[in-house]
């Protein structure tokens, strides 16, 4: 009776790893370098890295020597002195905060849209991974440098009325929102099905369809957005998403639709240009000016609700009026040169 309650209780366990992962830690004396590391390995297969991370940190206080958890933790040697390398430990950051700040839909309201096929199954599963978020949450870290360290983000289902967008994204410094339109996004996948069938019949496809995981990085970077700043052009804020997500569709798109670079200033007359016009404004500003002062200007517009073009000024030291004249020359080129991967 016993052993068979405990089996179940272990099968219960099974379905729930994070649970499991208490269970076991519990039993797990904090001086057993390889239960611990063990214990971190459990952790990670199950993408629970925000107690990977200190678990594998708990491995070197007993061992400080654990060749296996230096590696995962992206320490080398260097002589007798172990050395981190930057990129690995920032994975490791990152992938913590998403695994500690990403809230997902119960359970019960997944499988509900799981049986309603295998384009859902895959929205869904799409969704539903971390890995995901950690590109997402990278690219917005090393393009923008408005993440924190941490995410409190909350993905919710729900049909997204009048509009046609699989996803909308809002917040603040990676504490927001994003809605999933699943219907939308199993439909998408039908799309993209379609795309790449057509493809491998030796069809030519102009304009790729976007590809679903960059739509989550486009609203991840949305959820950074958010603050004190009302005046931010959409431009700015669409450029900026699909800066961050790479994703060559909107190039492709603005080019097959017959779209010419105008003056950023001009304004862009039909959203659907929004996002590869806000682009190239963003390319251009990284390519031109620098990492560091295309985020200087970021921060300050973002964070310090400056205006944008008096903030462009300021960071990348020409006046508005030089830096438009410049900037639509550029984009003109890159967009023409622009080479949409496959
Ligand atoms: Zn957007």
């Amino acid at each position: 009776m016993i052993a068979l309650l405990g089996l179940l209780v272990a099968l219960q366990d099974a379905d729930d790893p994070r649970k499991e992962f208490e269970t076991r830690a519990a039993a797990t004396a904090a001086n057993d370098a390889e239960a611990r590391f063990a214990l971190a390995e459990f952790a990670a297969k199950h993408k629970l890295w925000d107690l990977a991370l200190p678990t594998l940190e708990k491995v070197l206080e007993a061992s400080p020597d654990h060749k296996a958890a230096r590696e995962r933790l992206g320490y080398k040697r260097a002589g007798k002195e172990w050395k981190r390398d930057d990129v690995q430990g920032r994975l490791w950051r990152v992938r913590a905060a998403v695994a500690a700040g990403v809230a997902f839909p119960a359970r019960a309201e997944l499988d509900t849209w799981r049986r309603k096929g295998p384009s859902y199954v895959k929205a869904i599963d799409l969704v539903l991974d971390l890995d995901h978020y950690v590109a997402a949450a990278l690219a917005v870290d090393e393009r923008t440098g408005l993440f924190e360290g941490s995410l409190a983000l909350k993905v919710v289902f729900e049909a997204a009325e009048g509009k046609n967008v699989p996803a909308t994204g809002w917040g603040k410094a990676g504490k927001g929102q994003i809605d999933i339109d699943v219907k939308k996004l199993a439909d998408y996948n039908d799309v993209i099905a379609k795309y790449d069938r057509d493809k491998r019949a030796g069809a030519e496809v102009v304009v790729p369809p976007a590809r679903p995981e960059g739509i989550l990085v486009h609203e991840l970077t949305h959820c950074f957005q958010g603050g004190d700043n009302a005046g931010m052009p959409a431009w700015f804020i669409e450029g900026m998403a699909t800066w961050c997500a790479q994703d060559g569709h909107y190039v492709a798109f603005f080019r097959h639709q017959g779209q010419t670079v105008k003056a950023i200033t001009d304004g862009v007359r039909e959203h659907k240009y929004v996002y590869a016009r806000g682009w190239a404004f963003f390319e251009y500003a990284d390519d031109k000016h620098g990492r560091d002062k295309t985020r200087a200007w970021i921060d300050a517009v973002v964070r310090k609700a400056r205006r944008v073009d008096e903030a462009a000024a300021e960071a990348f030291g020409l006046t508005w009026d030089e830096l438009v004249k410049e900037e639509q020359a550029w984009s003109a080129q890159w967009v023409k040169r622009y080479r949409v991967k496959p």
